[in-house]
């Protein structure tokens, strides 16, 4: 019988073991992706996502055909799509990846359901390289902090070998739809001319980066701090699409690397690991998005968002240099600086008083990169209500960090080439004293506790 292979957050071919599990039970392969923004828990994808996901789907499809598949496009919530095309495929199992959200909630639940028919029904660990529910203290509880949870991934075994794509899958052709008809990309107006310059969705694309990198931000990455050079992989989005595996990127470190490559690998692996750390935050609080971690800061005194000055905050016009360059390289490349992310996220909440989850919607809606796991993780870091989180009283002052990390202007003046000039606005918020009356408002935290 058929196998039906569901790609979700797993977009590639090589080092799928989902799809190799199905190739390698024999039988025509049904490759599918639902676009799910029906299911309970399924949050729809913002617009620079649904950007990049139409880019990788074409990719995968083109890898798929040129090994002799079809990538079939279905459309609705899981729990209906699926049996739907077993029926209609008369599939005899059905393989994927696993995602550690709440969605998790909804493969469970299909995956009793099809067993109860008689079907193979199979999930595989893929975009992790330490499965959450394996890394616990000696009490059995998830770590807090980062740097034992890292220890403890790296003191058991290695992460398994990359698998290798299958050569040849015997597809089987369904009804799919038209990928054009889910209208991923913009229309009027067409912001997407700095993602197409800055990116290549797809697994091809993936591979390139990494290469990249290796070569040449790898052995820079010391300096990765600094956002005017590029010593950041920047393969953050083909991570979150799953065009690459982390396990692939395991393996090709530890490769043939440059000795200067080699100094800084176990910090850039470590970086790895705090997107290992998001994921672990997320599978024991699928709530991240929308619910502090640390329930004391329930009792912050988040000020209503003044319009112009959220405004001034997304375009990148608040008259902070450092603050506008990030705020404009997301908004034209879809991807930020680490650095930039962590200041930007910092006047939010701290200078501006807005409530973190205004400034994670607006990256879901702008990064390529949106990370169920990441994003939210990263907002509460940043905002002090994580678990692992930044001290409340660390308040970046952007302009100290322009001079520390900036010294030469590289980054702002590429963003904002009106720096000094008279169009360019005055600061929309008094660093010091907006700083003064972020630590009163966290007052009112350390009061309810
Ligand atoms: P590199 O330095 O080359 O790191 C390699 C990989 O490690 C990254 O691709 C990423 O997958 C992972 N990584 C690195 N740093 C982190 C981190 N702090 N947390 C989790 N994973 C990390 N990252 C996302 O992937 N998606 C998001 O939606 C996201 N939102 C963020 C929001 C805020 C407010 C902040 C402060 C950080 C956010 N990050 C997010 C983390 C980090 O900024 C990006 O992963 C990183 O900038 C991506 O660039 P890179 O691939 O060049 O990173």
């Amino acid at each position: 019988t058929p196998s039906i292979v569901w790609l979700r957050d797993d977009l590639r071919v090589a080092d799928n073991p989902a799809l190799s599990a199905a190739v390698d039970r024999g039988g025509p392969v049904v490759v599918l992706y639902l676009l799910d923004e029906e299911s309970p828990g399924a949050r729809p994808l913002g617009g620079a996502s649904r950007w990049w996901l139409h880019g990788s789907l074409a990719a995968l499809a083109a890898e798929l055909a040129d090994r002799g598949a079809h990538l079939t496009l279905r459309r609705g919530a899981a729990g209906t799509v699926i049996p739907q095309l077993v029926a209609e495929s008369g599939a005899g199992a059905v393989y994927w990846n696993r995602r550690y959200g709440a969605l998790r909630e909804v493969d469970a639940e299909l995956k009793s359901r099809l067993r109860a028919d008689g079907l193979d029904v199979q999930s595989f660990g893929a975009s992790l390289l330490f499965e959450p529910w394996t890394i616990t203290t000696g009490a059995g509880d998830p770590y807090k902090v980062f740097t034992p949870f890292w220890r403890a991934c790296l003191a058991g075994d290695d992460p398994r070998a990359p698998l290798q794509p299958p050569e040849r899958i015997e597809g089987l052709a369904v009804a799919s739809d038209d990928l054009d008809t889910w209208a991923l990309l913009p229309t009027r107006p067409d912001w997407a001319a700095g993602l197409r310059a800055a990116w290549t969705p797809g697994e091809q694309g993936a591979h390139a980066r990494l290469e990249h990198f290796v070569e040449h931000g790898l052995p820079l990455y010391h300096r990765r701090d600094e956002p005017g050079i590029e010593a950041t992989s920047r393969l953050s989005p083909h991570l979150r699409f799953g065009e690459l595996s982390p396990h692939q990127v395991w393996a090709r470190l530890r490769g043939p690397l440059a000795p200067a490559a080699i100094a800084n690998r176990p910090k850039f692996l470590s970086e790895i690991g705090w997107r290992e750390f998001s994921y672990s935050i997320l599978f024991h609080q699928p709530s991240i998005a929308t619910e502090n971690v640390r329930r004391d800061f329930d009792a912050f005194p988040w000020q209503a968002p003044d319009p112009a000055v959220l405004e001034a905050w997304r375009r990148g016009m608040t008259g902070i240099p450092l603050v506008d360059a990030g705020m404009r390289q997301l908004w034209t490349s879809g991807w930020m600086h680490n650095r930039v992310r962590m200041i930007v996220a910092s006047l939010l909440t701290k200078n501006l008083l807005i409530d973190w989850r205004v400034g994670e919607a607006w990256f879901w809606d702008t990064l390529v990169d949106a990370d169920e796991a990441s994003n939210a993780a990263s907002w509460q870091w940043v905002a002090g209500s994580g678990a692992d989180a930044a001290p409340y009283f660390r308040v970046f002052n952007p302009v100290l960090q322009a001079e520390r990390f900036d010294p030469d202007q590289a980054y702002v003046r590429q963003w904002v080439p009106e720096l000094g000039t008279g169009a360019y606005p005055r600061p929309i918020v008094d660093l010091a004293a907006s700083r003064t009356a972020a630590l009163a408002a966290y007052e009112v935290v350390k009061a309810a506790k």
